[in-house]
């Protein structure tokens, strides 16, 4: 067993998507990043890699690569997942903490986990998704962005 664990968090932006766990959610504003800037896939991609020992999201998909600009996050985390597979190794299960202050992610959840299962070709009740907020402090507080953590174990 392995197991690893992933962070990622990223500025609100006008103009741009809310999308969280391959899910588009409706809010005012989106985050800002050089793919779909998807908090949620980010830290589980990288919770896979760093369990598998593959090193991390900015290594495997540069930001400099214009080939990831917009990129749908969840089909790196799918390519992410399908090298992890290649080292013999599968996800046993993943579990995601969204930290936002706003916008509330309870109904998206669902849904959120069936994207991300699709991407790691396993069941919804593998991956699991929970909301968190921030209790007003820091920026996460201040509503400047949101972070995600995630966990994963590897067989
Ligand atoms: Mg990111």
């Amino acid at each position: 067993m392995r197991v690893g664990i992933g962070y990622d968090s990223h500025r609100f932006a006008e103009g741009r998507k809310l999308v969280l766990g391959g899910v588009e959610i409706p809010h005012p504003r989106g985050l800002a990043g050089h793919s779909d800037a998807d908090v949620v896939a980010h830290a589980l991609t990288d919770a896979l890699l760093g369990a598998a020992g593959l090193g991390d999201i900015g290594a495997l998909f540069p930001d400099t690569d214009p080939q990831w600009h917009n990129a749908d996050s969840i089909r790196l985390l799918n390519q992410a997942y399908l090298r992890v597979l290649e080292m013999r190794l599968h996800l046993v299960n993943a579990d995601v903490t969204v930290i936002a202050e706003q916008p509330a992610i309870a109904r998206f959840v669902d849904q959120m986990r069936e994207k991300l299962a699709g991407a790691l070709l396993c069941g919804p009740s593998d991956i699991s998704v929970k909301g968190k907020t921030n209790e007003k402090m820091g920026f996460i507080g201040r509503g400047e962005g949101i972070a995600a953590i995630a966990v994963a174990v590897l067989e």
